[in-house]
């Protein structure tokens, strides 16, 4: 996994987070009560008993790892979408393609809210040139991000 876009890394980080407050939660439950009874690993794909809640040392690293790497993306992602140069081309583009183009090919008419990249950038789709935009209206960009999401899967 290298580029999330930043909805899916949002949805990564907060499971990762929810995980990392759940082990943190346990500990201190578990630091209340008496001495608990061996669990298992919480990798899904690991079979290692502890003697307390949480990851083994093969999956621990791993975790922070994935944790980090999902960070950086989330953050990168984040950078660009909020640059003052994506919102200034976005904001030029939509002015000049005011419609969605999806819905347009319908015969529908519909204000584009979103400049989307019709090459995604995590598949290196060019960041700020017009060619790779189109206007779309937000149903059809989730429609988009969906497949998308799903044909990475
Ligand atoms: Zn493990
Ligand atoms: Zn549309």
């Amino acid at each position: 996994m290298n580029a999330l876009n930043p909805s899916e890394a949002k949805l990564y980080l907060h499971q990762l987070r929810l995980v990392f407050l759940i082990e943190l939660l346990t500990r201190q439950y578990r630091a209340d009560m008496p001495r608990s009874a061996p669990t298992p690993c919480r990798h899904p794909a690991c079979a290692l008993v502890l003697d307390k809640p949480g990851y083994c040392e093969q999956h621990r690293p791993k975790v922070h790892r994935d944790y980090g790497r999902a960070r950086r993306a989330f953050d990168t992602e984040l950078g660009f979408y909020q640059s003052a140069r994506w919102r200034e081309v976005r904001a030029a583009f939509l002015r000049e393609h005011p419609l969605c183009v999806a819905c347009k090919a319908t015969d529908r008419v519909v204000a584009a809210k979103v400049a989307d990249h019709i090459r995604p950038l995590k598949d290196g789709g060019e960041r700020f040139d017009w060619v790779n935009l189109q206007g779309l209206c937000v149903s059809c960009h989730n429609r988009k991000t969906a497949r998308e999401t799903a044909g990475r899967r």
